[in-house]
């Protein structure tokens, strides 16, 4: 009988791990603004950084996460510090979930799609677990075969749309007996090469209508979601079935809708935005307090979510911000809810050393000796 490791993990007998945590980075992108903005947050090492306090100009706000990355890091940093190391957990059948959290402008679709000269997390992790079930360099894996599908949703107004097959507008989420949870009817593609994933990839991403608001599109009021699945099969008896599931999602835009204009129709797609985003932050909150009970029911996004974020899966957070000004109220909240700690700092910010290496002489480096170390 096929037996999924993950179930044994996540739904042991009386020996239940804790679920694991939600790991959290922060990427900073680089400052476009042409006109003249402030620069209100900068980075100060591996994995913390600052923000003007804006209750006091005299005091700096200081968070911490799991890894910052600053405006200059690559998109192979990121991907090779946060992303890589959680894919081999997907050939043994367990599954594991990258979010892109931030507000609209901030570089969440550069992080995940990035371009053809920069391409993000997604091309990178789908070539690597090709190039990963591809090579059996492992004698104890000849007996193995692997298969990988693509299935690639949107999550919009609560529904699940289908944006392989966009006549799929409303697709339910089930859970199978062994707690699996899977979204009855839909699309997947079995992919071979990236090409394959290519021609199925691009026309879809296209299949995300836009409708203009006065600060963001569709595409930001949308949770854009790309499940990748890993099937491993016995080819000798006992026949053994492994299926890991990786989540890639460039969420909706983080901002505050009530600000931005949105009146009506889109007020309502606010709503429903925002409290999928903000059920997240709830579940992502009671995972990494080791709460009892996480709310993975009160929205579509994480119901969906919930056999591959905490319990056995491997969950990282990329939290993208912007360094100017007139970001600085989403910066803030985004940072609220990725932080590990914060702590309010009796120093004025500086805003002359944006364009230099992260730390200030005359500042002390609490983390120094994790500077430049990979985070796992
Ligand atoms: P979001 O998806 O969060 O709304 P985008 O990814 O579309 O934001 O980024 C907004 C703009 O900033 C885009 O033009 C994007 O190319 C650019 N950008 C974002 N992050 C970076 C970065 N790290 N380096 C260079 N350009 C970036
Ligand atoms: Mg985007």
């Amino acid at each position: 009988m096929a037996k999924r490791v993950s179930i044994m993990d996540s739904h042991g007998v009386n020996k239940k791990p804790s679920p694991s945590r939600v790991r959290v980075a922060v990427r900073l992108r680089p400052y476009m603004e042409k006109g003249e903005d402030k620069v209100c947050v900068r980075g100060l090492d591996s994995q913390s950084l600052e923000i003007v306090n804006w209750r006091n100009q005299l005091e700096t706000m200081q968070y911490q996460f799991d890894a910052f990355y600053g405006d200059k890091a690559t998109q192979r940093e990121i991907y090779t510090g946060s992303v890589y190391p959680i894919l081999p957990h997907l050939l043994v059948g367990q599954n594991a979930s990258v979010f892109a959290y931030g507000p609209t402008g901030a570089g969440k679709t550069h992080t995940m799609l990035g371009n053809p000269n920069q391409p993000g997390v997604i091309p990178r992790a789908v070539r690597d677990l090709l190039q990963m079930t591809r090579t059996n360099d492992n004698p104890d894996e000849e007996q193995w075969s692997y298969s990988i599908t693509m299935s690639y949703v949107e999550i919009y107004q609560e529904k699940v749309m289908d944006l392989l097959e966009p006549k799929n507008k409303d697709l339910p989420i089930r859970e199978d007996k062994d707690h699996n949870i899977l979204i009855s009817g839909v699309t997947q593609k079995t992919i071979t090469t990236f090409s394959d994933f290519d021609e199925h990839f691009i026309p879809a991403s296209q299949n995300r209508t836009v409708a203009c608001t006065k600060l963001n599109d569709r595409s930001s009021r949308s949770h854009a979601v790309l499940l990748i699945k890993v099937q491993k099969n016995q080819q000798v008896p006992p026949f053994r079935q492994l299926t890991g599931k990786l989540y890639l999602i460039d969420l909706a835009g983080s901002e505050d809708n009530r600000r931005t204009g949105n009146q009506g129709i889109r007020l309502k797609e606010s709503g429903a935005i925002n409290s999928s985003l903000f059920t997240l932050s709830k579940v992502v909150d009671a995972l990494n307090q080791g709460l009892p009970r996480i709310p993975y029911r009160d929205s579509k996004l994480t119901r969906l979510l919930q056999d591959s974020l905490g319990g056995s899966a491997h969950s990282v957070m990329i939290t993208n911000i912007a360094p100017e000004q007139k970001y600085y109220f989403d910066t803030l909240t985004a940072l609220n809810f990725a932080a590990k700690s914060k702590q309010i700092i009796n120093k004025p910010f500086s805003q002359e050393t944006t364009q230099a290496p992260a730390v200030q002489p005359t500042m002390k480096r609490p983390r120094d000796d994790l500077e430049n170390s990979a985070p796992s």
